[in-house]
């Protein structure tokens, strides 16, 4: 893990097991998150990559481990947090607007009793804007493409002014303009001070994205900055020698 000092890690993983039916999907993981990094979450389909958001934010339960943010608990800090889920695990027929996902964000600050007003609405819109999305604000969120809802549930993210995001494959089957957007939000969310860490599947693009990496199969095979990290050695340690192709085209 890259050294920083005396700082808290934003994030601490411990012993994290996870199973389901009895079959770990998550074995023994410990990573520390740095404040500050831009971090990929990189590994095989099925390494966890998923899960251990999931398990992270108690949104499924863990087997054994523990996991502090800001050296707390989730419970004490859910505002600080933020989470993009995968655009696939989604109910996109769900009769809301782009608006109404957006102003979503802020319910951590306003409750979910007191009413929405001006001053979240317009919020919600400076997060629009910032993902190029204001002329959507009122379009069902069913009736958006798939680079869209990206950037709908990105603007929420940001509205929530988190602490620590974490984003499930914001990538995945988006066009190049939602991509660019979503890399400069990525970079944004990074020069304000936060925290970001990002399931990510293409090797390709990690050391272009980001500054740190976490390879997991299962277990943490390293964590660091891309230049301690991103080596092929590991890479192949993670992905079991099957990835080849990545000798021609540039992890170092
Ligand atoms: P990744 O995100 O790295 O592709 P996942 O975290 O989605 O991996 O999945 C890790 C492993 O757990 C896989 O073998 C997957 O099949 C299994 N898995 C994921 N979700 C479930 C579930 N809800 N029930 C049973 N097995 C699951």
């Amino acid at each position: 893990m890259a050294e920083t000092g005396m700082s808290q890690p934003t994030l601490a993983i411990n012993d994290l097991t996870v199973a389901y039916d009895s079959k770990p999907a998550l074995w023994d993981v410990d990573l520390d998150v740095p404040p500050g990094v831009l971090m990929g979450i990189v590994g095989p389909n099925g390494a966890g990559k998923s899960t251990l958001i999931k398990a992270a934010l108690n949104l499924i339960p863990r087997a054994a481990g523990s996991v502090l943010f800001f050296g707390t608990p989730y419970e004490r800090v859910r505002d600080r947090v933020a989470y993009v889920p995968q655009r696939g695990s989604v109910d996109w027929d769900f009769p809301t607007s782009v608006l109404d996902v957006v102003t979503m964000g802020l319910y951590g600050r306003v409750g979910w009793i007191r009413r929405v007003g001006r001053k979240e609405r317009e919020l919600a819109m400076e997060a629009l804007r910032e993902v190029k999305m204001t002329e959507f604000a009122n379009r069902q969120i069913g009736q958006l493409s798939g680079g869209q809802q990206q950037r709908a549930f990105l603007a929420r993210a940001l509205v929530q002014d988190a602490d620590l995001y974490f984003m499930d494959e914001p990538f995945a089957a988006v066009d190049a303009v939602t991509e660019r957007a979503i890399i400069s939000i990525l970079h944004e969310l990074r020069s304000r001070g936060k925290t970001v860490l990002v399931v990510h599947h293409d090797l390709q693009t990690v050391a272009d994205y980001f500054d740190s990496v976490a390879l997991l199969n299962v277990s943490i095979v390293a964590a660091g900055t891309i230049s301690e990290v991103f080596t092929n050695e590991l890479i192949e340690r993670t992905y079991g020698g099957t990835v080849a192709a990545l000798d021609s085209h540039g992890a170092s």
